[in-house]
Formats: C-alpha cells, sequence, structure tokens
C-alpha cells in the first residue's frame, strides 16, 4: 500500500483502506484520503490534560465506597486519549400515519332495579396523525463502534455539550496544546447524511410501532440534513492495576467525567452480579427511549452490544457500570 504523509507538514499518516480523512498526529492537519468531507464541517472539542483525567480518576477512586476500600491496592497503569470522529446533524421529517390502537371503554351500566355496574370492552380506534419534527442525530464516524466508550460518551455529549471549535481555526501551535491521537475517519459526509435520514424515519416508525396495534398508513419523508458536522470528541481511558487484573474507566475528556468503567468486584458486587447482566438489558431500553426525545444515534446497536458485554464481563468477575 502507498504510504501517506501530511500535506501540511510531511509526518507520516497511519492509513487503512477504508480512512476518509486522516488527521495529522502532529500538526493537526486534516488530510483528504478518499471519499468526501468539507473541512468547513469538522469540528473538535479541545481535551484536558492528561494530568486533569489522571485527577478525576483518583476523585472517582475517593467517591466510590468499593474502590475507597481498595485504594492502596490500585495502580494506575496508563492513561491513554484519543480523539474519536462522529458524525452529527439535523434532519427535519414530514409525513403522515394511520394507526389503530386497542383501547379498552367502560360505561356504567343501571339495570331494572336501579344497580349499576360497570361494563368493559374492547374498541378498536383508529387515529390519524401528521408528523412534523425536527431530529438531531449523532454517531460514530468509524466502521467498528466496538472501542470503549465509543457510544458511552454519546449519551453524556447530550446532556453536556462541549464548546466545539472549526478545525481549521486550530494553528499549530493550539493543536501542540490539545493534541491527541486521532482516529480515523471512514464513513464520509455522502454516507453519513444517507444514514441520518434513514436512521431518521426509522425513529419515527419505531415510535408509531410502540404506541399502536397496527400501522395502517406510514408516509415519512426526511430533509437533506442540515448543520451536518464532524465532531472530533476526546475520549481517555484509564487502565488501572488490581489484583492481577487490568481494569478500565472511560473519561468524557471535555469535562472529565467517567463514562463507561470495568471494575473489580468486591464481595458486595460479586452478590449483585445478576444485577449487571440486567442493567446492560435496561440500557438498550433507555439509549431507544433518549433516540426519541430528540437527539439519536446513528448506530443502534449500542444498547445490544452493551448488554452482551456487561453479561461477559461479569463471567469475568468484574463489573460495568455507567
Ligand atoms: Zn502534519
Amino acid at each position: 500500500m502507498q504510504a501517506f504523509k501530511c500535506e501540511r507538514c510531511g509526518a507520516p499518516l497511519e492509513v487503512s483502506p477504508e480512512t476518509i480523512i486522516a488527521i495529522c498526529p502532529y500538526c493537526g492537519y486534516p488530510n483528504h484520503i478518499s471519499g468526501s468531507i468539507d473541512t468547513e464541517h469538522i469540528y473538535i472539542a479541545p481535551s484536558l490534560k492528561k494530568d486533569a483525567i489522571y485527577q478525576a480518576f483518583m476523585k472517582r477512586v475517593e467517591k466510590d465506597m468499593d474502590l475507597r476500600r481498595l485504594k492502596d491496592d490500585i495502580q494506575v497503569v496508563e492513561i491513554e486519549g484519543h480523539y474519536v470522529p462522529y458524525w452529527r446533524g439535523r434532519v427535519s421529517l414530514t409525513g403522515e400515519v394511520k394507526y389503530m390502537k386497542r383501547e379498552t371503554e367502560c360505561h356504567t351500566v343501571t339495570d331494572s332495579e336501579g344497580n349499576t355496574r360497570e361494563e368493559c370492552h374492547t374498541v378498536e380506534r383508529h387515529y390519524h396523525e401528521f408528523i412534523d419534527r425536527t431530529m438531531y442525530l449523532m454517531g460514530s464516524a468509524r466502521r467498528q463502534v466496538t472501542d470503549f466508550g465509543i457510544n458511552d460518551i454519546i449519551e453524556h455529549y447530550k446532556k453536556n455539550s462541549p464548546k466545539l471549535k472549526p478545525l481549521k481555526d486550530l494553528n499549530e501551535d493550539e493543536w501542540q496544546k490539545i493534541k491527541l491521537e486521532i482516529l480515523n475517519t471512514e464513513i464520509d459526509e455522502q454516507q453519513a447524511k444517507m444514514l441520518m435520514k434513514e436512521d431518521a424515519v426509522d425513529v419515527v416508525r419505531e415510535e408509531y410501532k410502540a404506541k399502536s396495534d397496527e400501522i395502517e398508513y406510514f408516509r415519512c419523508e426526511p430533509s437533506e440534513p442540515e448543520d451536518v458536522r464532524l465532531v472530533l470528541l476526546p475520549i481517555w481511558t484509564v487502565y488501572y492495576k488490581y489484583g492481577n487484573s487490568i481494569f478500565k474507566v472511560a473519561f468524557s475528556g471535555w469535562d472529565g467525567k467517567d463514562v463507561a468503567a470495568t471494575e473489580p468486584m468486591t464481595a458486595l458486587r460479586r452478590a449483585m452480579y445478576i444485577g449487571g447482566i440486567i442493567m446492560g438489558i435496561v440500557i438498550g431500553g433507555v439509549g431507544a427511549a433518549a433516540i426519541s426525545s430528540g437527539a439519536a444515534i446513528l448506530p443502534l446497536i449500542a444498547g445490544a452490544g452493551l448488554a452482551y458485554y456487561s453479561g461477559s464481563k461479569v463471567l469475568a468477575g468484574t463489573r460495568i457500570e455507567r
């Protein structure tokens, strides 16, 4: 394969066959490799320093009842930060839906002797509604979403959005202050827009499926996505050793919030280990609910993946929490 070099500083770039854009780790310059992407649409959330993440980790240990007890035996092995690319955009939807819902209807009946009783039966009600709404969608710009914390950070972003800076406005000096390795973007702007449109329609369809017994007519047209941005979000992972195992905690790099963790299982946690498996499944549900409230996720596999992950981690003697 051909060797790629940064157009601005000449540094070697790590490029895979799927790379759309490779941002130079040395100077921060976005190098186009393949596919479509507008440099104007690339934004970055500047990261905190490694030291701040270490402090956030120690605070977390202090605050956690289980971890505090293990504090003296916990040893930080590695602290690693990345910028991870996400696509974000806004889609407007218009259309109409006709659906049927079975509902229970009750009324009071009075017989000839003056006694009253309640009589209930099921009725099929038909509804006709118009769709006219706007939705934000966000999802990883990478093909594999297996990396630790990658989907958890989306949830955090929705609640605590960072201040974003256009990447093109960053000069080399500024980049030096906030630089971290940047994971390559593998989904280009065209593909991202297509996914946003599909996902937005799916979100609406799922909502009507959930609240009806039968959808009789469904028409929903997405607009071209607007305000489309490639957002580089900093994620830090702290690896620490306890006993003979390595555990990890993922932090949001713009505000130092812990977003995902695997942790040693103490006696108390071991007693709750079934709970861990159930929690994973519940989180899947919460993810879907959050989507319908406005800000959605492109790859909707996050919840299912976590349930599996939680289950497997419990078996390995660790717990996972958010
Ligand atoms: Zn460069």
